[in-house]
């Protein structure tokens, strides 16, 4: 018989890491609680129509495409934007602005595998569509800030630059949306070279390769100097005025670590603002991003609806937690292992075995027919707290043994008071 294997870039999360995950998830769901944002759930499997619209080429290049049996060409979806955009434009198109939605779950894209680059991997995503104010993208970082602070992150620091400081002195000197793209890419693999190469006038490849130089994480100080080099460059200069005022509002509302760099550029196509990574000294993959993409709703037929969003990339900052040591919140509840000495009293172990569950108590119950001695050799194996072992002599007292296997100890206890007992 063949053995199975997973396919590559996509992984089985077993034990500590599944329980990893699943702590991330909860407590991006909570930060998504805690800043107004509502769930929704939407399909892994997109027209390919909807998600090639406005991705950009990079991501269009490394996407799960198939037809289905009915002859549709699909997709698995890159991302959770272009199924929210979606949203927006039906099901929630008459809802009041703004709308906060949060989203999460795989999403799967043909990279190439290595630690912290997967093909199928985990995202938690938060959309603020309606409102083109600075406040808006403010709350995008902030959430983004108090979720990595919410999970004991340490050292995280934020890298914020603004597209539209870019784009703006690319059309200016004459460079076509297309071109933009293409150079914008470049940059985002750092690939400055290429990107340069890319751009037919001197002057403005003067002034990308000046824009790369600056970075800096005094913000005031940084943006100052974005807003002198671009002086002259209209569209450029609007947009550092708005990354100042973001700026501003995150840094007098929270303790933020960040770098200003305007020649940062992200790898989809249709953000026109704000964009930011965050990162930790530790590793050098982002753990997520995000930015402001106000023509993305239009584009699919819906109302002009300005937007700003940001994703998470769970798997790495499950990296990130382990690379630091970081605990994943102590389990409180009691874990206790019922076990009946005889065939006959399967049904009232079973019984008192839902007794404690509905107290609240986690269960396993004895299902392999084991002898008590092995039950008990395996319950501690498995770091139970209590073993309750259900035996006829007790039972005529309406008692059961109650042994705790962190200090050996065990008692007879009345069953109607077993589980306070445990639970104390
Ligand atoms: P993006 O949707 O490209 O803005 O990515 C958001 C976040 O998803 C990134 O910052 C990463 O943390 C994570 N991410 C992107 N691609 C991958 C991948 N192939 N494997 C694991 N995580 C990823």
């Amino acid at each position: 018989m063949p053995t199975f294997q997973t396919v590559r870039g996509m992984r089985d999360l077993i034990g500590p890491e599944a329980e990893a995950f699943t702590h991330i998830i909860a407590k991006a769901r909570e930060t998504a609680e805690l800043y107004g944002f509502k769930e929704v759930i939407t399909p892994h499997v997109e027209p390919l129509e909807l998600l090639s619209a406005k991705s950009g080429e990079e991501i269009r290049q490394r996407m799960f495409i198939f037809k289905d049996l009915g002859e549709r060409q699909v997709a698995l979806r890159p991302e959770f934007t272009a199924s929210i955009a979606r949203l927006t434009t039906t099901a929630l198109k008459n809802e009041p602005k703004p709308l906060r939605l949060f989203s999460v779950g795989t999403v799967y894209r043909y990279d190439e595998p290595q630690r912290g680059r997967y093909r199928e991997f985990w995202q938690s995503n938060f959309e603020l569509m309606g409102s083109a104010k600075p406040e808006a993208d403010a709350e995008i970082v902030l959430l983004t800030n108090s979720l990595m602070a919410s999970l004991g992150m340490k050292g995280f620091a934020f890298k914020i630059g603004h597209i539209g400081v870019i784009r703006g002195i690319l059309s200016q000197d004459g460079v076509d949306e297309k071109t933009q793209n293409a150079v914008l890419q470049r940059m985002d693999k750092k690939e400055y070279d290429a990107a340069l190469k890319l751009v037919e006038s001197e002057k403005c490849r003067g002034m990308l390769e000046g824009l790369i130089e600056i970075k800096g994480n005094d913000w005031r100080d940084t943006v100052e100097q974005i807003k002198s080099f671009v002086a002259g460059y209209e569209k450029a200069k609007a947009a550092a005025d708005n990354l100042a005022e973001i700026l501003m509002l995150i840094s007098e509302s929270a303790d933020i670590t960040l770098t200003v760099e305007p020649a940062f550029a992200r790898g989809l196509e249709y953000y026109t603002g704000m964009i930011f990574e965050i990162y930790i000294p530790e590793l050098d993959i982002a753990l997520g991003g995000g930015g402001r993409y106000d023509r993305l709703i239009e584009a699919f037929g819906g109302e002009p609806t300005p937007a700003v969003g940001c994703a998470q990339g769970i798997d790495r900052v499950a990296i990130a937690l382990q690379e630091q040591k970081a605990a994943l919140g102590t389990k409180t509840g009691k874990h206790v292992a019922v076990t009946p000495i005889t065939e006959a009293l399967k049904p009232v172990a079973l019984k008192i075995a839902q007794q404690l569950r509905a107290a609240g108590i986690s269960v396993e119950f004895e299902v392999m027919g084991r002898k008590m001695a092995k039950a008990l050799e395996d319950a501690d194996k498995r770091k139970v707290d209590y073993a309750v072992i259900v035996g006829e002599r007790e039972l005529k007292e309406n008692c059961v043994m109650l042994k705790n296997l962190a200090n050996r100890e065990q008692s007879t206890v009345h069953i109607p008071e077993l589980a306070e007992k445990i639970k104390n």
